[in-house]
């Protein structure tokens, strides 16, 4: 499969006529992920679906449904080394005509997002937006040490301490 970054699309009418976009992103090409990565090897394969669909209230509001599944390379917070993350996205979000409204129906929707159906959504924002709530805080690895350079300095200003210590008794 080619990489390729999820377009740009007019969100309502991709969403009406039941259109359907897939790729498969490198890490690299979705930037504000990239900037949170130790390495750039990962890759996403990401799906998103449209499909027209009225909202719990009534609302006429067409839905886009996007998936996304790979593996990243995040920085261990203890050895700052590699550690892998497994991504796996499966969300749903109904488009509302404006701002106001979307942000009013976000509140009240509880198992899905309400974005603002632009005619130049970007879905790439929207993957890169979903990934970085899945990447992990801190993320570790179940078994690792601190990097070597940190612990000769702890080591060493251990010694300093103990020396000094003799010092003085
Ligand atoms: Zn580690």
């Amino acid at each position: 499969m080619i990489p390729t970054i999820p377009p740009s699309i007019d969100a309502e009418s991709f969403a009406r006529t039941r259109q359907k976009f897939s790729g498969e992103a490198n890490a690299f090409q979705l930037e504000r992920v990239a900037a949170e990565l130790f390495s750039m090897e990962g890759v996403l394969v990401w799906s998103v679906d449209g499909e027209p669909w009225t909202d719990p209230r009534g609302r006429d509001r067409p839905h886009l449904h996007l998936r996304a599944s790979g593996q990243l390379v995040v920085t261990c917070a203890r050895c700052l080394g590699p550690l892998k993350q497994a991504i796996a996205i499966d969300r749903w979000a109904a488009l509302a005509p404006d701002e106001s409204s979307a942000e009013d129906e976000d509140l009240e929707a509880e198992t899905y997002d309400v974005l603002v159906a632009s005619s130049h959504f970007s879905l790439a924002q929207w993957l890169e937006d979903e990934v970085l709530l899945e990447l992990l805080r801190e993320p570790r690895h179940a078994e690792c040490d601190l990097p070597a350079h940190l612990q000769v300095e702890r080591s060493s200003a251990f010694a300093a301490l103990e020396s000094l210590r003799k010092r003085e008794s």
